[in-house]
C-alpha cells in the first residue's frame, strides 16, 4: 500500500473513533510519527497535507529540522535528557515528554533565553509498568504544583503510552483514567494548566484512545509501515 493510502486509512479510522467518541474528528489532531525515516518520505507526508511530526530523538529531530523548518509542527515524544535540552529548544513546538521538575527547569531555562514558551505536557505512567517512563498521578500533581509559576513552561496536556497488548480492548481502562486525571487536575490547576491536550494512542491502540478523550494521537506504523524502530 501506498502512504497516501495508509494515510487516508488512518484519518478514516479516526473519524470513525471521534464518532463513536463523541468527539468533533476535526479536533483529533495526528502526529506522524516519523523517526527512522527520511526527508523525502517527511516531505511526502507534507505535501499529503500531514502538519505534524513526531520524533523521539533529539539528533534525528534536529537534523530534520534543518531540512524542512517550520513547514510543520515539531513534537518531541520520546524522553528528553535534561543536557539535550538547549538543542531542541528553538525547533519544538511541543514537548509530549515533560516527566520531572529537573526537565521542566531547564526547559524554562532553555526557553527563557529566547523568549519562548513551550507547550508541554506531562508524561504519566499510568498503567504503573515498571519499565516505562512518566510520573505516577500522584507525582503529575506535585510537579503542577511546583511548576506553577514557571513562565516559559506551559502546560498543556497529559500524554501515556499504554502496555503493548495483543488485544486493545485491554488498554481502555488506562486512557479512560488518564482522562479522569487529566479532567480532576484541570478544575484544580486551570488556567494554569489548560489541559487542552489527551496525547494518547498509538498505531495498536488509537482508536481506543480516541473513544476515551484522546485528541492527539501519535501514529507510525500505521502510516508508514513496520520500521525497526531499535532501542
Ligand atoms: C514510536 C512511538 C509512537 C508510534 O508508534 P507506532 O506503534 O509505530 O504507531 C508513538 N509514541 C511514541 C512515544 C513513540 O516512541
Amino acid at each position: 500500500m501506498s502512504i497516501e493510502a495508509r494515510l487516508n486509512t488512518t484519518l478514516d479510522r479516526i473519524k470513525e473513533a471521534a464518532v463513536r467518541g463523541e468527539q468533533k474528528h476535526e479536533e483529533v489532531r495526528l502526529i506522524a510519527v516519523t523517526k527512522t525515516v527520511d526527508i523525502d518520505v517527511m516531505q511526502q507526508l507534507i505535501d499529503l497535507g500531514v502538519r505534524d511530526m513526531g520524533e523521539n530523538k533529539v539528533q534525528e529531530l534536529t537534523r530534520k529540522y534543518e531540512a524542512l523548518g517550520n513547514k510543520v509542527k515539531w513534537h518531541m515524544i520520546g524522553h528528553l535528557q535534561r543536557n539535550k535540552v538547549k538543542y531542541i529548544i528553538d525547533k519544538v513546538d511541543f514537548i509530549h515528554s515533560l516527566d520531572s521538575y529537573a526537565l521542566a527547569l531547564e526547559i524554562e531555562k532553555q526557553a527563557g533565553k529566547i523568549n519562548r514558551v513551550i507547550e508541554c505536557l506531562i508524561q504519566v505512567n499510568i498503567s504503573g509498568e515498571e519499565s516505562k517512563y512518566g510520573l505516577t498521578p500522584k507525582a503529575t500533581e506535585g510537579l503542577l504544583e511546583k511548576i506553577k509559576d514557571l513562565s516559559h513552561v506551559q502546560i498543556v496536556g497529559l500524554m501515556t503510552m499504554a502496555p503493548y497488548v495483543d488485544n486493545p480492548e485491554e488498554t481502555r481502562m488506562y486512557f479512560r483514567d488518564l482522562k479522569i486525571l487529566s479532567s480532576t487536575l484541570e478544575k484544580k490547576y486551570g488556567p494554569t494548566a489548560t489541559m487542552k491536550y489527551l496525547s494518547m494512542g498509538m498505531t495498536n491502540d488509537f482508536q481506543i484512545a480516541i473513544e476515551e478523550g484522546s485528541n492527539l494521537v501519535r501514529v507510525g506504523t500505521a502510516i508508514l509501515g513496520e520500521r525497526n524502530y531499535g532501542k
